[in-house]
Parts: C-alpha cells; sequence; structure tokens
C-alpha cells in the first residue's frame, strides 16, 4: 500500500488534474494506494480573501467566489462528459453554496474569527476530491471521496491544530483499512474531538498524507508536486539548485522548517515513528527519480546537503549587565514570549550571558517587545536590562546537513565565503545536532549570500 498526494500546484488546472488522474490510475494498477489531494492552486488563498472581504462587510466576496467556481467548472468543462456533469457539478454547486452562506454569516456579524477561517478554508480541499474523484470514476476507477474531517482528530488550535495521534490512527484504520475502493481524501482538513472543523497549517497536505501512511502501514508516502524532488535550495531563488536524491528524516524536517515549503515540517513525525520512506516526486515529470527522505542514508560527497531561509525576519536584542549569572532568565524571557504566542525562529546567547538574540517573524515583533517591557518592567527600571531593541528586514539563512556532524572547518568555509563577499553576518546559531549553521542576514543581501553559499560548497558538484 502506498500513499500518493498531490499538491496544489499538481492540480492547477484541468490539465493538471488529468495529469494526476493519469499518475493515479498507473500506480493503482500496479498496486493498492491511498490518494490525498490539496486544494486547487491559489484556492486556500481566494478563501482565505474571500473571508477577510467578508468580514470588512465588503460585497467583493461574492466576486472570489465566482472566481473560485469558475475555476472548478473550468475543470468540469474540460474533463468531464456532458452526460456524466450532472453529479459533479451539483456537488461542486452544493459546497459552493454552502461557503456562500458562511461568508454571508461572516459579512453579518462582521467577524471571522480563526475557528470559521479553519471553516472556510476547508471547502478547497473538498471542491478538489470532489472533482477528482467524479473523474476518477469517469476513467473506470472505483474512487470515493474521503472526507479527513471524519479520520483527523486535533486539539482546537484554529489555523495549526495539534493531532491526537492514537485516535487519528484507530479512525485512520477503521475507515480506510479495509476500504474495497480507492479514497480521495482531503488533505490539510481536521477536526476536533467536539467535530468543529480544524487545519493543519498552510502546506499541511504534507502532514495528512503522512498520517495516512503510518495508519495504514503504508510502504512509502509519495509527495508529489512541481519539481523534481528536495533540491539544494529553492529553484526560484537559486538557479544552480540540483535535486538531492537522498535525505535523512533529520535533514528533511530541518529544511522544512528553515523554509523549504516543499514539505510541511510535521510529515516527517509520523513517517520517522513507522520508519516509512518519503519520496518527493514531480507530477509533470514523472519519470525523474525524486527524492528519498528516509532514516539511513549514503554519506553524499558533499559537506552540506541544503540551504533554506526564513525571510520577514525580526532580530531582538536582549542585553543587561543584570542577567549575567542569573539562572532563569532565559526561562522568563522565554515563558513570557510563550505566553503571547510568539514563535522564536533563532536563538543565539554568547558564553558571556551579557546579551540573548531572538530571531522572530518581523510581524510579531512589537507584540513581543510590548509583553516584554510589561512583564520586565522591575529589572527595566533597576537597568538590570537595557531597553529592548530589534532590526527589521532580516532573513535567517539556515546551512543544513548531516555530514556537518563531526566535521571540522565548514563555518569557517561558510563565514569566509560570506566575507569575501562583504556580507554583514548579525548573528550566529548553531544547533548542537551540529546539521544546522543558521545565521541572520539583511533581507538586501540574501540573494548574494545564497549563490555566494551555493558556489561555495556545491561547485565541484556542478
Ligand atoms: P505543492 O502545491 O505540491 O504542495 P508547494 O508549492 O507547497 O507545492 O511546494 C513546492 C515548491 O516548493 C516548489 O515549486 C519550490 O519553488 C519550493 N521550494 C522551496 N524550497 C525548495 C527546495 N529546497 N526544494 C524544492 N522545492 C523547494
Ligand atoms: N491547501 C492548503 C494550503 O494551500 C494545504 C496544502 O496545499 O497543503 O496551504
Ligand atoms: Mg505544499
Amino acid at each position: 500500500m502506498r500513499v500518493l498526494k498531490f499538491g496544489g500546484s499538481s492540480v492547477g488546472d484541468a490539465a493538471g488534474m488529468e495529469q494526476v488522474a493519469r499518475i493515479i490510475t498507473g500506480e493503482y494498477a500496479a498496486g493498492p494506494v491511498a490518494v490525498v489531494l490539496s486544494a486547487m492552486k491559489g484556492v486556500t488563498d481566494l478563501l482565505i480573501t474571500s473571508a477577510r472581504l467578508a468580514e470588512r462587510g465588503s460585497m467583493e466576496y461574492h466576486g472570489i467566489i465566482r472566481t473560485i467556481a469558475e475555476k472548478h467548472n473550468a475543470v468540469i468543462d474540460v474533463l468531464i462528459h456532458e452526460g456524466g456533469r450532472g453529479p459533479v457539478s451539483g456537488a461542486v454547486d452544493r459546497l459552493l453554496g454552502e461557503l456562500e452562506d458562511f461568508l454571508h454569516g461572516v459579512e453579518l456579524i462582521r467577524e471571522c474569527s480563526p475557528r470559521i477561517l479553519d471553516l472556510v478554508m476547508s471547502f478547497g480541499e473538498r471542491l478538489s476530491c470532489e472533482l477528482m474523484t467524479g473523474y476518477l470514476v469517469q476513467c473506470g476507477i472505483k474512487a470515493v471521496p474521503v472526507d479527513a474531517r471524519d479520520i483527523i482528530v486535533t486539539d482546537d488550535t484554529y489555523g495549526q491544530a495539534v493531532v491526537d495521534y492514537k485516535s487519528t490512527y484507530a479512525n485512520i484504520k477503521k475507515r480506510l483499512g479495509h476500504l474495497k475502493a480507492l479514497p480521495v481524501i482531503t488533505g490539510f482538513i481536521a477536526s476536533s474531538g467536539n467535530k468543529v472543523t480544524t487545519t493543519l497549517g498552510r502546506n499541511g497536505s504534507d502532514y495528512t498524507a503522512s498520517m495516512i501512511g503510518a495508519g495504514l502501514a503504508a510502504d512509502s508516502i509519495e509527495i508529489w508536486t512541481d519539481v523534481d524532488g528536495v533540491l539544494s535550495a529553492d529553484p526560484r531563488c537559486v538557479k544552480e539548485a540540483f535535486t538531492v536524491r537522498d535525505l535523512s528524516y533529520e535533514e528533511a524536517m530541518e529544511l522544512s522548517y528553515f523554509g523549504a515549503e516543499v514539505i510541511h515540517p510535521s510529515t516527517m513525525i509520523p513517517a520517522v515513528e513507522k520508519d516509512i520512506p518519503i519520496i518527493i516526486r514531480n507530477t509533470f515529470n514523472p519519470d525523474a527519480a525524486g527524492t528519498v527522505i528516509r532514516r539511513r542514508v549514503k554519506r553524499s560527497a558533499s559537506s552540506i546537503t541544503g540551504i533554506a531561509w526564513i525571510e520577514d525576519t525580526a532580530l531582538l536584542n536582549i542585553e543587561g549587565g543584570g542577567m549575567v549569572g542569573i539562572p532563569g532568565m532565559a526561562a522568563r524571557i522565554f515563558g513570557i514570549l510563550a505566553g503571547e504566542r510568539v514563535n522564536i525562529t533563532m536563538i543565539s546567547q554568547a558564553s558571556s550571558e551579557h546579551t540573548i538574540c531572538l530571531g522572530l517573524k518581523q510581524s510579531e515583533a512589537r507584540k513581543a517587545v510590548g509583553a516584554l517591557r510589561r512583564e520586565l518592567a522591575r529589572e527595566l527600571k533597576s537597568k538590570a536590562i537595557n531597553e529592548f531593541t530589534y532590526n527589521e528586514d532580516l532573513v535567517i539563512i539556515a546551512v543544513i546537513g548531516d555530514n556537518m556532524r563531526g566535521t571540522p572547518g565548514i563555518s569557517g568555509r561558510l563565514f569566509s565565503a560570506l566575507g569575501r563577499a562583504r556580507i554583514n553576518v548579525l548573528a550566529i546559531a548553531q544547533g548542537s545536532s551540529e546539521r544546522n549553521i543558521s545565521f541572520v542576514i539583511h533581507q538586501n543581501d540574501k540573494a548574494r549570500a545564497l549563490r555566494t553559499i551555493h558556489a561555495a560548497f556545491f561547485r565541484k558538484k556542478k
């Protein structure tokens, strides 16, 4: 049994849907598969926009619904025979009608809570699954749409819900274990214990696929997308990037955590636990070997495996004589920020303990500083801590690879190359896993830094 997940980039239009159906049909002929599907490309963003418009009372949300309808109807027009359109069009229209009702509710009360936003976003995957199932049935495959909200159980952290694996795996076995048809499962969406719709975070369909794979003890989890696999860097920014054939789970986790959106960071969790390989493949180039992510990988020749980065970063500086030798100061700071739900992407503390540097989302910097000022007012007043400052328009770049462990000289090579390119580094962190060196630079230096690092570490490979 294999799980095949197709992302929005694979199902952008009728041609993409057709290609996906061709792949599913071929793979299904070779053995049992379960399919996980994302919303059509751009639809989740459109749904978010529609909710925000309705919340402001702008009638333009109707136009967005029309755009979404046109996107799906265009696929029906091309792929579904005229005589067989009834059930598919009916399902799509019913869903769009329901969406319009909810958005009308949002418009009336002028509020769209995270809970309602999750419900609105759920329509993308529900629509694409109805379409794909209809087309597969027309192609002669006994396919059934499966709403993951009946299977994947989470808490109620809307927008980024936390999965209850025990109930989820039990549901997967019960609902899918003995199914005689091919399930086409909605990615990304789930529900809380009391059956309220939740989502797994943007790009979450990869994670859904991984859970389905673990629940069914699948032989592999295949993530089909629009690139040949995991590349040494995002090909949109580094044109020299090449496909990495083998990755360890840990390398994939680090790369995705630092922004390689080709795979959702949580995808590795269920796969690691059940030791299932994850294979990244290209829907539009199915003959390419792709990338295999698994526990044991052959050591590659290069000392690093990949480069990833997080944009729109701010660096918060916490400084002061009062922090030296006082246990618990870092814990307090992290506690305050956690209380505000501020996510910290990088931490760097010099051994003098005089300063702590935190990387965080630029949009959360003001909130973070506000909370620290409030909670540490006494320390500020007594000058144990200096006034908090932060720098904006930064990017965290992470250089990642298992081969970095125990290999001396990599940071030397990295920072010498950046120095020669006259790129100013504001902060540096290396995790004790030695699998990752991250550093912060100005956004303006990003493109140059990426080229410099790629050339410094991969030149020979090219
Ligand atoms: P899908 O719709 O299939 O889920 P995504 O857009 O979420 O696809 O992810 C695929 C995209 O991720 C690629 O088109 C590529 O631009 C981007 N990407 C970022 N970093 C990497 C990387 N290291 N390797 C491959 N692709 C990457
Ligand atoms: N449709 C969702 C998103 O755009 C989930 C996914 O595509 O994986 O984020
Ligand atoms: Mg994705």
